[in-house]
């Protein structure tokens, strides 16, 4: 599987200002696309990085915060030649679909939606993953594990708070990749911060974790730094994502 980080911005300023790109994530299996959390700039970092939009088949939303789904109008245009055709596969949280982060006319356009539900499967014709338990977020939001062919499996923790039970939610996976927006963590911010992730990590011991999502704390602590520091306290290979990071697993 092929996964692209087009974007590792994680908050309001960083988003705003875009210090890093807010664009989504793409996994490729054998020529089917699927996009996660398609934030502001999606579109545009899709062309640069020569991904073909009208190739996705699939969407995959977390929650429905605008820097997970803002560009999900104008990819839903792309893939259905403007509506023309009845495409695409959505998955999506029912608030997220209820709030309307999608346009009417163009839910009409989708060959198919499915709302997202707490720890059910959810296959295409090449992916396969399943949800986590609702995340501690202020939206309905999932985490989502991938199966990959080789037996292998990809965490993707998306925005909560940490609580005891992401332990067990993510317990067994190969890779992990991680939204860390803050740096310290900070009362009532419903986000992972470093130590969140260091106590995560002591206990999953995952093969390769990437950590994205970025907020100013974070950029100004310095990723890879914050990246190296976690590899050599916990003995494991943490990597911080940059914009348009590739990996193939
Ligand atoms: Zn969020």
């Amino acid at each position: 599987m092929n996964v692209y980080l087009l974007g590792t911005a994680g908050a309001r300023y960083v988003v705003a200002k875009q210090l890093r790109a807010s664009a989504g994530t793409v996994l490729e299996e054998d020529g089917e696309f699927l996009l996660i959390d398609p934030g502001p700039g999606t579109i545009v970092h899709l062309a640069k990085h020569k991904i073909p939009v009208e190739k996705i088949r699939n969407i995959l939303i977390s929650h429905k915060h605008l820097d997970h789904s803002a560009d999900l109008n104008v990819i839903v245009d792309a893939i259905t030649e403007g509506t023309l055709k009845k495409r695409g596969r959505l998955f999506i949280p029912k608030e997220a679909w209820e709030e309307g982060v999608l346009l009417s006319y163009l839910k009409e356009a989708l060959a198919e939606t499915i709302f997202l539900a707490e720890k059910e499967a959810y296959h295409t014709a090449k992916f396969s993953f399943k949800t986590t338990k609702k995340l501690l977020h202020s939206a309905e939001t999932y985490g989502f594990i991938f199966n990959l062919k080789d037996g292998k499996s990809l965490g993707f923790l998306v925005d909560t708070a940490f609580f005891e039970e992401l332990i067990s939610e993510f317990q067994g996976v190969n890779y992990l990749i991680v939204n860390v927006v803050r740096y310290e963590p900070k009362e009532g911010v419903l986000h992972l911060s470093v130590q969140d992730v260091r106590k995560l990590l002591a206990s999953l011991r995952p093969e390769l974790t990437v950590i994205t999502h970025f907020g100013m704390t974070m950029l100004r602590a310095n990723p890879f730094k914050v990246a190296k520091d976690l590899s050599s306290e916990l003995n494991l290979k943490v990597v911080a994502a940059y914009d348009g990071l590739r990996l193939t697993l």
